[in-house]
């Protein structure tokens, strides 16, 4: 049998990393298999819709390399593959009244104001009415009386008060839940539109699915929809139900982490690749302790089975760390092509950009990091004096100030203000004197950059910089320090 996953997302926003997840291990399922990924849009929740997600869906699933092979844009012969569409088709209604056939549904005419007097339950934090199966005592002619006059309905699904259902998941194994448990549930709506919890069971096993991955917040619902296939006489999907993505402090990961969409992440200067790599990590992980891999890589190695159930704590100091591994693997034209907006933005002049793209492409974790490693060119930071002193290098304020004073006639004399004569230059004088090569470097590096810390050595920033730009640079320092 062929492998068939679906990704079934619901067009009402961002792409959560949630649903990014599902996408991507439904996606490594089938073609770990050599099976067939498909993608259905779930628009049945008309208020929930947002404009413009469904073009959000696409453009990450294509961003991503999470290509289906199957959808709306791609007929495979399942189609229609947006449900508001397959709605049209009269699919949803003809199966429900099936049901209602076989017992198992039943038509309800209750109004607002006799559900609102029912009982409540509050279920995964939601309140649910708990309905009464008041309608499902109407006799054919009462029901075929309202249905005439066009009052308004919905369809329930009839689950019995008694017995147990179980269904089986292939992380949680058998669960069994008592059917007193469960409520009943609506399977049309009064606007006609099926809900998910019927439309997800009758696309499924029309669409051929084999294998269906969601969120584990479906866990509770299961047991309903395993009663559809049983009563349809279908063969339920493996199941594999997705262990909870939480943040640093194990809540939900929610919108207010900053980072729980994907969009979010890449306009934060993440790398899809990287993203899609640690997205891989939040409830799966290798036999090994191997943490890079490329979607083909992912592909060769993604058993579900070695999926967790435990929470998958969202790390960002994690992502970052990984991002920088895939920064620095990155060749460079692709890398600077996307380093250049950040540079053009601290830096405004007239130096050698890609130079500056060299030096921090191994120092940064996300491209916005870029901006505090170059924020001395364009202009010499306000800085501290003390920045002289450095103990491995015997250096200070004093023995800075004698090496500035001597190298600034040398550096007036220089023409070649490229990295090797301008080093060769400093070591003729560090050897004339006797001194270490930290001795001036050091103050030098300083006095050009006014910074602990630089992307490069200070005969790198001198070429960076040229002739005028460090002799003024020099010169500032020595202004400095004899001042103090
Ligand atoms: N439309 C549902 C959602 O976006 C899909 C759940 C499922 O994969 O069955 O949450």
């Amino acid at each position: 049998m062929k492998i068939r996953t679906r990704y079934a997302p619901s067009p009402t926003g961002k792409m959560h990393v949630g649903n990014l997840r599902s996408a991507l291990y439904e996606f490594l399922i089938a073609k770990h298999e050599g099976g067939e990924f498909m993608l259905r849009i779930e628009d049945t929740d008309q208020e929930r819709f947002v404009e413009g997600a469904t073009e959000i869906i696409y453009r990450t699933l294509e961003k991503t390399g999470l290509i289906h092979d199957e959808g709306p844009d791609k007929d495979g012969g399942y189609g229609p593959y947006v449900q508001s569409e397959r709605m049209k088709t009269g699919i949803y209604i003809k199966y429900a009244k099936e049901l209602i056939e076989k017992g198992e549904a039943y038509y309800c005419f209750c109004d607002k104001e006799r559900l609102a007097s029912l009982k409540t339950e509050v279920v995964e934090g939601k309140e649910i009415t708990v309905y009464d199966k008041h309608c499902l005592s109407l006799s054919k002619e009462e029901v075929e009386k309202n249905l005439a006059e066009g009052k308004p309905y919905v369809i329930r699904q009839n689950i019995p008060n008694e017995g147990s259902t179980t269904f089986h998941d292939e992380l949680y194994g058998d669960i069994t839940v008592e059917n007193s448990e469960l409520d009943d549930m609506i399977l049309i709506k009064t606007d006609g539109y099926p809900t998910y919890n019927f439309a997800n069971v009758v696309d499924d096993h029309t669409m051929n699915i084999t294998h269906v991955v969601r969120g584990n917040e479906y866990l509770s619902s299961s047991p309903k929809y395993q009663r559809l296939y049983d009563a349809f006489g279908w063969e339920s999907p493996v199941y594999v139900h997705l262990p909870l993505i939480t943040d640093e402090n194990h809540k939900k990961l929610s919108k207010r982490s900053g980072h729980s969409s994907f969009e979010d992440l890449i306009d934060q200067g993440f790398v899809t690749e990287a993203v899609v790599n640690y997205i891989a990590l939040l409830g799966w992980s290798p036999e090994d302790n191997r943490e890079i891999f490329s979607l083909d890589e992912l592909i060769k190695e993604f058993d579900y089975h070695r999926i967790s159930k435990s929470p998958a704590v969202f790390d960002i100091v994690k992502l970052r760390w990984m991002n920088g591994e895939y920064i620095k693997a990155m060749d460079f034209d692709t890398y600077y092509e996307m380093a250049k907006p950040y540079i053009d933005e601290a830096v405004k002049s007239k130096v050698d950009k890609r130079k500056l793209a060299e030096w921090v492409k191994t120092r940064i974790e996300v491209f916005p990091d870029i901006k505090e490693l170059i924020d001395f060119v364009d202009e010499l930071p306000e800085y501290d004096i003390e920045m002289y002193t450095h103990k491995k290098m015997k250096t200070n304020a004093e023995s800075s100030l004698l090496v500035l004073k001597d190298i600034l006639p040398i550096l007036e004399e220089q023409e070649d203000f490229s990295n090797d004569a301008l080093y060769s230059t400093l070591l003729k004088y560090v050897e004339e004197k006797g001194y270490k090569n930290g001795y001036v470097l050091w103050p030098v590096r300083t006095a050009v950059s006014g910074k602990q810390m630089t992307p490069a050595g200070a005969t790198e920033l001198m070429e960076l910089f040229g002739k005028e730009e460090t002799i003024k640079r020099i010169k500032a320092g020595i202004v400095k320090l004899e001042q103090s």
